[in-house]
């Protein structure tokens, strides 16, 4: 299409016309080649008449377009008439090429040339597969010229203390500085973490992200001042602030702030308060340093014989091992270890708890709990709730339990039993571009074509890292800074798994995408209790979809084992967690002692409740709490289980049909963060105060395992 243009736009000029149109037809040309060799190779099926129709449409657009350069010819070079021969005739076509991909790929047909799923050489990945970073900074100088003119600007910043009740005038001043200097330290920040993701070797990036955050440190201290002094102003200095148009945009930010008056203290307690922040980071620092640098992993002997090192990041990988043994081995040496340190990870945690409730004491908060919550403005009711109605629902779980008994044939069960897949390997596998074919097709269907002209822009305009590379960081994620884009970064595979998190990440980009057009930059951001509600109802619906499409009974299996397991990771296994941390804090809230026995006893309580009487458990994994490193983070987990769960509720007004389910949706992610959480779900049509929404999620759940159990033991 690019050469069409040139023929109307260079086309007067003879030499340049013949150039263009020439180029035109030969590419005209190859594409007919192409497809007419595809359909000599492809079965007789649904995809190879789509791509007959596509070569039938493709040919009349190049009649069309004969036409159209006549016209252009004969109208003495005029581009508007060459286009309005022309004008919507690539529609058709277009779209039965998509549509021919992504049957292709649902079919599961290898017709793509082979692809390379590994490189030792980033360079080497064809450039429209790597993430493009000059959309936050063109290069390493740039980012030292933003670093510098942030250095410079913390001084200023400082100069306001003091001052924030003189004016509006100044207020603006403030406030325009503040959130000016922010934005530009998160595309410092993001520029070196995303270079630091694509090449975990490198000590320059680690040094760029160390100053980074050296940078956000500084800065913190900076604007200190900002939010104390903002609670002690006159109310009325307040509502005459807000009567400034300049800083009505800032209601919501300054609603936050004076909401939690109750609790902010005078400007000595304040002072003290945040003195302590080096010290409160211990406990964390300490976890970090234990697991990571100075424990040393036992070695197991893995399929083949061969010593393999146990730590923490390969648990999972050691799970799924179909070899019992390994798994036994593998995790009676890891949650031995934790165990053998039993008292140090019982006394670094304690040391988290304790400043959790020394904190909420101070702030006047009647727990730590609800300490946490009043951050996202969420009432107590919202957790009970989510907690309440998953105990109520736990005979699921035990029936899921009692299915993995049947299909492993196992007389006992043990935790390492736990994760290891009950189902054959899918079959088919997918091309980074038929996977990309397969959730264009689905977005396209499902959320319209606003959501799906932005994916589309997002891999025109290069957001997403796709392939793995020597030294890449293994993991998914969404992120970008508001002032570029949100990127993806991937690590494609070529399974359904990865199709689904392509889905996944591409929900929370879009979700990012949609609030930082909608929203200014203050009320861009979004708290983690909304984070999961886009992508899991993508992931969600994209799930359905796809059983939709499969008529294959081994494909169909690897599906529901998926959404399972993402129902398991994201939902249950979360809540769990919580209620984990929530006995502890309630322990040391009532004064009793926190110590490898009394963790370990809480943690073993809850195997019991949530795997029921059919779990052995085996004495080491009463430290199996010390595992989990989000622990760190007090009462952030149960977050995933609202978000999820709220997802899920979007999602099944899909399913059922609501004509404004997507629009809700839409509406819903734009709003980013100017709303609290618990409202932003609320304009979706979901209500987290109903325990309903709980329910559905177990619900789901059941389904699930009782179709597995017809799958899977029916003969
Ligand atoms: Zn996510």
């Amino acid at each position: 299409m690019q050469e069409w243009k040139n023929v109307l736009l260079r086309g007067s000029d003879t030499k340049q016309r013949e150039k263009y149109w020439g180029k035109f037809q030969k590419e005209e040309a190859k594409i007919q080649t192409t497809a007419e060799s595809l359909i000599n190779v492809m079965p007789a099926s649904e995809a190879r008449s789509m791509v007959e129709e596509f070569l039938k449409s493709h040919r009349e657009m190049g009649v069309a377009y004969r036409a159209g350069f006549k016209a252009f010819v004969d109208a003495g070079f005029d581009a508007a008439a060459g286009d309005k021969a022309v004008k919507g005739i690539d529609r058709a076509p277009t779209t039965l090429l998509e549509k021919a991909a992504a049957t292709i790929a649902l079919a599961g047909t290898a017709f793509a040339a082979e692809e390379k799923l590994f490189y030792e050489n980033r360079e080497d990945i064809p450039e429209q597969y790597r993430w493009d970073l000059s959309h936050i900074f063109a290069d390493v100088d740039a980012w030292e010229a933003a670093s510098a003119s942030v250095e410079a600007k913390l001084p200023e910043l400082e100069a306001f203390r003091g001052r924030l009740g003189e004016s509006a005038d100044v207020m603006v001043e403030a406030t325009k500085l503040l959130y000016g200097t922010v934005r530009t330290i998160e595309d410092i920040y993001v520029y070196a973490s995303h270079w630091q993701s694509t090449d975990t070797r490198s000590a320059d990036a680690n040094t760029y992200v160390g100053r980074a955050q050296a940078l956000y440190a500084k800065f913190g201290q900076a604007i200190a001042f900002f939010e104390p002094e903002i609670v002690q102003l006159p109310e009325a200095t307040i509502s005459g602030y807000l009567e400034d148009p300049r800083l009505k945009t800032y209601d919501h930010v300054l609603d936050n702030i004076l909401r939690t008056k109750a609790h902010t203290r005078s400007q000595e307690v304040e002072e003290l308060l945040a003195g302590s922040a080096l010290l409160q980071s211990s406990p964390g620092q300490t976890y970090g340093f234990l697991t990571n640098a100075d424990i040393e992993w036992p070695t197991v002997k893995d399929e083949t014989g061969e010593d393999k090192k146990v730590i923490p990041g390969l648990y999972y990988t050691f799970m799924s091992s179909q070899d019992r043994r390994v798994r036994k081995d593998a995790a009676l040496a890891l949650f031995g270890t934790y165990d053998k340190y039993g008292n140090t990870f019982s006394g670094t945690y304690n040391g988290l708890v304790q400043k959790d409730v020394w904190m909420a004491k101070n702030r006047h908060y009647p727990s730590t709990l609800e300490m946490v919550l009043d951050r996202d403005n969420i009432p107590r009711s919202v957790v009970e709730t989510l907690v309440g109605a998953v105990h109520d629902n736990l005979d699921a779980v035990h029936q899921y339990i009692d299915l993995r008994k049947k299909v492993l044939g196992l007389d006992d069960f043990h935790i390492y039993d736990l994760y290891v897949s009950t189902v054959p390997a899918a079959k088919s596998t997918y091309t980074f571009d038929e996977g990309w074919a397969m959730a264009m097709e689905f977005w396209k269907e499902t959320f319209g074509e606003e959501y799906a002209a932005v994916a589309e822009r997002g891999r025109k305009e290069r957001w997403i890292d796709v392939y793995p590379n020597e030294g890449k960081d293994g993991i998914a994620y969404s992120g970008g800074s508001y002032n570029s884009v949100p990127f993806l970064f991937l690590n494609w595979g070529g399974t359904l798994e990865d199709v689904s998190t392509l889905v996944h990440e591409m929900g929370h980009s879009i979700h990012s995408y949609l609030a930082n057009q909608n929203q200014p930059y203050h009320d861009a951001d979004y708290s983690l209790f909304v984070a999961e509600v886009g992508s899991v109802a993508s992931e969600s619906l994209f799930f359905e979809w796809m059983l939709e499409r499969t008529t294959d009974p081994t494909e169909r299996l690897a599906l529901l084992n998926h959404r399972m397991n993402s129902i398991i990771g994201t939902f249950l296994r979360q809540i769990f967690f919580h209620e984990f941390e929530h006995a502890a804090h309630v322990m040391a809230e009532e004064g009793r002692p926190l110590t490898k026995e009394s963790l370990g006893k809480a943690w073993g309580d809850l195997w019991l409740a949530y795997y029921g009487d059919a779990v052995t458990l085996d004495d080491e994994f009463k430290g199996g709490w010390a595992r989990i490193p989000h622990f760190y983070r007090t009462y952030y987990v149960w977050k995933y289980a609202t978000s999820f769960a709220a997802g899920e509720a979007i999602a099944g007004r899909f399913r059922a049909g609501d004509e404004t389910a997507v629009q809700d949706y839409l509406e819903t992610l734009k709003l980013g963060g100017s709303v609290y959480p618990m409202e932003a779900v609320m304009r979706a049509g979901v209500d987290m105060n109903d325990p309903d929404v709980i329910r559905a999620v177990m619900d789901r759940f059941r389904s699930i395992v009782a179709e597995m159990e017809e799958m899977l033991v029916k003969e």
